[in-house]
């Protein structure tokens, strides 16, 4: 029988938690004089859904006030023809949501809106400031009172506390009582502002759709509108787009860039370019370089659909092998298939994922996937591979392990669940189950970005760029790993 045995919580962690880092947030912003910018901010929230699927949310101006409509669930199942119909104006943000654990509130869904001295104020946020707590007394000492977890509304009682000049001048000052990552899309009746911190360490790029200028998470989100990537927005800088047209403005001294190396890894849409680099490409080039640390002998390389597709590809491609997609994934799987009897919980993993046997029925496989962070997926894939008939099963993985926790924003599990955190190499090819192993070398990750410096690789290697909490926002992350282990994967 096929994955014979299954546990209930094992077919429930295998069909609803992916085994993978998650995202927080994606953000989207226009000045559209003329144009229907709700709509078009609602087809960008489709393009940026990968980013966050918890929640999302449109605000938009007309000049007078904003007007917000956001909620809990996919951007499909939040907006309708007629709440769009009725977010009508020439100024829009918007947000997409991936709520970490005990976050999932309503009240946190973005864009936040808020009113202080000057007018209305809606600010969407990617990223996660690590001196929240400490923000947020100063805050409390004057007067503030918060509804929500999120630092979004740190950062709008910030512009608030400041804003007795000009929102330039807000913003400044924010920017330098802020620790930590941010992309931000904020708007006022008439401002559209784009803010990525000094790190740079989340992505924010700079579009243009005819005269009107477009900010978003990704440029996945220009090429579904028909716009044009102009160019990244700087670490550090401020844009600021009004009827005059656009402003740049630095106000905090450079340091070195720490852009977040997991998004040409996993995060990113591979039609993305991030920081002048195309995320197909860099997954590509990883597994060529792979290929080029440890070559296996196989009979076929296949991908973990979709997250392995472009690395298996690279990895094919430098050693000459055979690609084929030898796992078939279903899209469609919800949360009510789950049942309790055991033939069906075995047919709910086989739905999700399915070996082609006869691609792998009696042969050497390679198996190449993204990353592990738990390894249960990985364990099952292997099982499966196994019970049609492969041969061999050699897992390669396109990026170092994860060993570390990430304070900025990603979704990464407990240390204590990170089974690269927990286990030796050979530790974890033993509970997956598999003939062997690999995974891509940091050094090996630097040749593919073509770039030694300018990336946050703190989740690999445990050196964190941006700092790290104070200890109150810590909480569950202070496990600490064995000095073996963190030896055994650098
Ligand atoms: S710790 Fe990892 S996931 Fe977090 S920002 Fe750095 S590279 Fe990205």
């Amino acid at each position: 029988m096929l994955d014979e045995g299954i546990k209930n919580s094992e077919a429930e962690d295998f069909l609803l938690k992916p085994d993978k880092m998650e995202e927080a947030c994606g953000v989207f912003g226009i000045y559209g004089q003329g144009k229907d910018v709700a709509r078009l901010t609602y087809y960008a929230l489709y393009a940026l859904q990968h980013r966050g699927q918890q929640s999302a949310g449109i605000a938009v101006s007309a000049g007078a006030e904003i007007k917000v409509h956001k909620k809990r669930g996919l951007v499909s199942e939040v907006f309708t023809e007629q709440i769009l119909a009725d977010l009508t104006g020439h100024l829009a943000i918007g947000h997409v949501q991936y709520s970490a654990k005990g976050s999932n509130l309503a009240v946190n869904s973005q864009p936040l809106v808020c009113h202080y001295l000057k007018g209305n104020l809606a600010v969407a946020h990617n990223g996660n400031l690590i001196n929240a707590q400490a923000l947020k007394e100063k805050l409390a000492v004057n007067g503030s009172v918060f509804q929500s977890t999120i630092d979004a509304e740190l950062i709008a009682n910030l512009l608030a506390l400041y804003g007795q000049g000009t929102l330039e001048e807000a913003l400044m000052k924010t920017m330098i009582d802020l620790k930590g990552s941010y992309a931000l899309v904020i708007m006022t009746e008439d401002k559209l502002i784009g803010v990525r911190d000094p790190y740079g360490n989340r992505p924010l790029c700079l579009g243009k759709l005819d005269n009107s200028y477009l900010l978003a998470s990704e440029s996945c989100a220009f090429d579904v509108l028909g716009a044009e990537l102009i160019r990244d927005v700087a670490p550090g800088e401020i844009v600021v787009i009004d009827q005059e047209g656009l402003h740049s403005h630095r106000f905090v001294s450079p340091v070195e860039r720490a852009l977040c190396v997991f998004e040409f890894i996993y995060f990113a849409r591979p039609d993305s370019n991030i920081d002048g680099i195309n995320v197909m490409e860099a997954r590509r080039a990883m597994g060529r370089e792979l290929a080029q640390e440890s070559p296996v002998d196989v009979d076929i390389v296949i991908p973990v659909p979709d997250s392995g597709i472009a690395g298996a590809l690279g990895y094919a491609e430098a050693l000459n092998l055979y690609f084929d997609m030898g796992l078939m994934k279903n899209r469609y799987i919800g949360r009510t298939f789950i049942r309790s009897e055991q033939n069906e919980r075995n047919l709910a993993v086989r739905l999700k994922l399915n070996p082609v046997t006869k691609l792998v029925q009696g042969k050497k496989v390679a198996i190449v996937d993204d990353s592990i962070v738990r390894g249960t997926t990985s364990k099952k894939i292997v099982q499966m591979l196994r019970n049609r008939g492969a041969a061999e099963v050699h897992l390669l993985i396109t990026a170092p392990p994860v060993i570390a926790p990430c304070y900025y924003g990603i979704d990464t599990s407990e240390r204590g669940q990170l089974i690269a955190a927990q286990k030796s190499i050979e530790e974890t090819r033993v509970y997956i189950g598999a003939d062997s192993l690999t995974y891509l070398s940091l050094a090996g990750l630097s040749r593919a970005l073509r770039q030694e410096a300018g990336f946050c690789e703190a989740c690999l290697s445990e050196e964190y760029p941006l700092g790290i909490p104070s200890p109150e926002r810590l909480g569950k992350h202070l496990t600490e790993v064995s000095s073996q282990q963190r030896r055994e994967v650098r």
